[in-house]
């Protein structure tokens, strides 16, 4: 049997067990979770369990990301706030399956890529400064047995006081260092943020390391560039599940409003499901062959790479933009999903890498600027 055939009844068996799991326990939680009265940790465990963050966890013979992307957009086609947490979870998991440190990879990796340990990742700031952005924001030094780290990240996602996170610091001699830190370390806190526009039922904390003990047993790469390197593609592409489940939902919305409002909506020239529909066949097709290679670490792959994600992060506002215009004064209601979608939106274009962030790396490689 050919390994491409072998996979096929994995891959139908986990996106449509997590579609089931989704479509029978998300709807209700929703509203909950957008107003930030509920983090969803019982029903990330239960996707976990259906395989929603393992299909990448097993990196040995290569990997492809297509089945975690597909999981994800299952998610997103409900609930933007929860496929963003269930990213930071695929991106902990990542992070956990690609590093050298076997006993770090013992200690975890299977029980996040089960659900069983929940987390996120705290690369934002480091990714900004990276691209030559802001600076780095936790600096560490090396102690006996491993370093001590100071600092604020302001936001991370899909924590609490049992969670776990993978971020980077940077030691006095510039070097970078990526490492999971414990948020239940005495030394680790939790600061609670302020509301956001959505996102609030995502565990997101400000992060305070005072002095923190970062032993050698949680280090995932003591030089963090060339680790960065390998896991960037899939760290970014793993984020086009957020996008296109939000853009499918969107569609959708637009379609109910024909029979009501087509006479009219037909005016939204350009806006119309078809053309989104037609936008995002291209934009899966294109993931799709990305996602099925993230290890590529040319310059050209992570080119195409930073396209890709910009027109995700650019479909998804103006697919939601127009389910705003079709939808109109039912979808201004603050019980339509239009608005809601709306405002998860936005965050797929702020989520680092933020439009203008890809924006400015494309600059930096002197590749074209899409419109
Ligand atoms: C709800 C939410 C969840 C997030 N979850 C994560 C996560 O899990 N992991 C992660 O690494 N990042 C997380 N982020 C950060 C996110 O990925 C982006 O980095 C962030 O949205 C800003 O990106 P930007 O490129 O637009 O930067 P900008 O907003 O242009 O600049 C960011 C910088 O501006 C400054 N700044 C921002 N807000 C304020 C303020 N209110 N007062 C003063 N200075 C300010 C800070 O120095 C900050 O570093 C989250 C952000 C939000 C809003």
């Amino acid at each position: 049997m050919s390994l491409a055939f072998a996979q096929t009844p994995l891959r139908i068996d986990v996106v449509s067990d997590v579609r089931d799991i989704v479509q029978a326990d998300l709807p209700k939680l929703v509203d909950d979770i957008d107003t930030g009265k509920l983090y969803p940790g019982d029903f990330l465990r239960a996707i976990g369990t259906a395989g929603a963050f393992s299909t990448h966890a097993q990196v040995d013979d290569g990997v492809d990301l297509n089945i975690a992307i597909d999981a994800m957009s299952e998610v997103s086609e409900v609930c933007g706030s929860t496929s963003f947490m269930t990213w930071c979870q695929s991106t902990l998991v990542w992070y956990l399956a690609n590093t050298d440190n076997q006993a770090l990879k013992d200690k975890y990796l299977d029980m996040a890529a089960a659900g069983d340990m929940l987390g996120g990742t705290g690369l934002s700031n480091p990714m900004k400064s990276f691209f030559g952005i802001e600076k780095m924001k936790l600096k560490g030094k090396r102690v006996e047995g491993g370093y001590r780290v100071r600092g604020a990240l302001p936001w991370v996602s899909n924590i609490g006081p049992e969670h776990i996170f993978g971020t980077i610091f940077e030691c006095e001699d510039g070097g970078k260092v990526m490492f999971i830190a414990d948020c239940a370390d005495e030394n680790i806190e939790l600061l609670e943020c302020d509301s956001f526009l959505a996102m609030d039922g995502t565990g997101t904390y400000g992060v305070n390391f005072r002095d923190a003990f970062i032993s050698d047993e949680m280090i995932l790469a003591h030089s963090a560039l060339p680790f960065v390197k390998k896991i960037r593609g899939g760290f970014i592409l793993l984020q086009s599940g957020m996008a296109i489940g939000l853009i499918r939902d969107c569609i959708a919305i637009m379609e109910k409003t024909k029979s009501s409002l087509g006479h009219v909506n037909k005016y939204l020239v350009g806006q119309q499901p078809e053309d989104f529909m037609a936008k995002l066949e291209a934009l899966e097709a294109r993931v799709r062959d990305l996602a099925a290679n993230p290890y590529d670490t040319s310059d050209e792959y992570f080119q195409a790479v930073v396209e890709a994600r910009l027109e995700a992060g650019d479909l998804t506002m103006a697919a939601a933009h127009a389910a705003m215009l079709h939808t109109g004064a039912r979808g201004y209601h603050k019980s339509h999903s239009a608005q809601r979608r709306m405002r998860e939106a936005y965050f797929v274009g702020i989520v680092t890498p933020a439009t203008k962030q890809l924006r400015k790396m494309l600059a930096d490689m002197n590749a074209p600027q899409p419109a």
